[in-house]
């Protein structure tokens, strides 16, 4: 499975926005883009014209880096998005944060949604008691997502539960950190996308 394999912290600075790629270092004065908030590269702090398919591409490329995802998965994404019934932008948002990586970080069970997927992948993550790694798994209305009892008592969970105490999860999903277990009360609205996005440019990029 090919994946980026590059600085995160580069991609936040080609955003132009923080997009919380590396956990507790991102809230730390050692952020790559608190120290530098322009474009990497030697034309970095030059670049100011951007075109109408520049806008496009950068919302795109700002979404797809948040959720992790390389180029043909996140536009199959898209494709399912625009299949369904609704607003083909808010259907498009509401599949990505219904991955079971984005719960399980939204859950506050990970420091980043790169971490949730290794949790994911390495068999921590159990949906309705069973074990999932399939870390694009779509969960459901009432799914519980739990944390493995032994996994929960180690020293790593701990201390992402400690790291993440202050974390309210977003109204879809309650938490129950005692027992690190999680609810899905209700799927996503456009509303709890809780980063700016301006998806309608993410659906003009790919009806070009
Ligand atoms: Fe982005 Fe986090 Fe790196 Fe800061 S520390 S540049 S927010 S990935």
């Amino acid at each position: 499975m090919a994946r980026y394999t590059g600085s995160d912290c580069r991609l936040c600075r080609r955003e132009g926005a923080k997009l919380y790629l590396k956990g507790s270092r991102c809230y730390s004065e050692k952020c790559a883009f608190d120290r530098r908030p322009y474009a990497p590269g030697e034309h970095g702090q030059g670049r100011t014209k951007v075109s109408e398919y520049g806008l496009q591409l950068r919302e795109k490329q700002k979404v797809r880096r948040i959720y992790g995802l390389m180029e043909n998965k996140f536009r199959r994404y898209f494709e399912v998005a625009e299949r369904k019934r609704g607003v083909t932008g808010e259907v498009f948002l509401q599949l990505l944060e219904i991955r079971l990586d984005n719960v399980v970080f939204r859950l506050g069970f990970a420091t980043s949604r790169k971490e949730a997927r290794q949790f994911v992948l390495h068999g921590h993550i159990y949906v309705n008691g069973s074990r999932v790694n399939i870390p694009s798994y779509q969960v459901q209305e009432g799914d519980i997502i739990s944390v493995k009892d032994s996994s929960r008592k180690s020293e790593r969970f701990k201390d992402i539960f400690d790291f993440n105490e202050e974390v309210t999860p977003p109204s879809w999903l309650s938490v129950d950190r005692e027992k690190a277990e999680g609810k899905v009360v209700a799927l996503p609205e456009r509303e709890d996308i809780d980063f700016p996005v301006e998806e309608h440019l993410i659906v003009e990029y790919y009806s070009r």
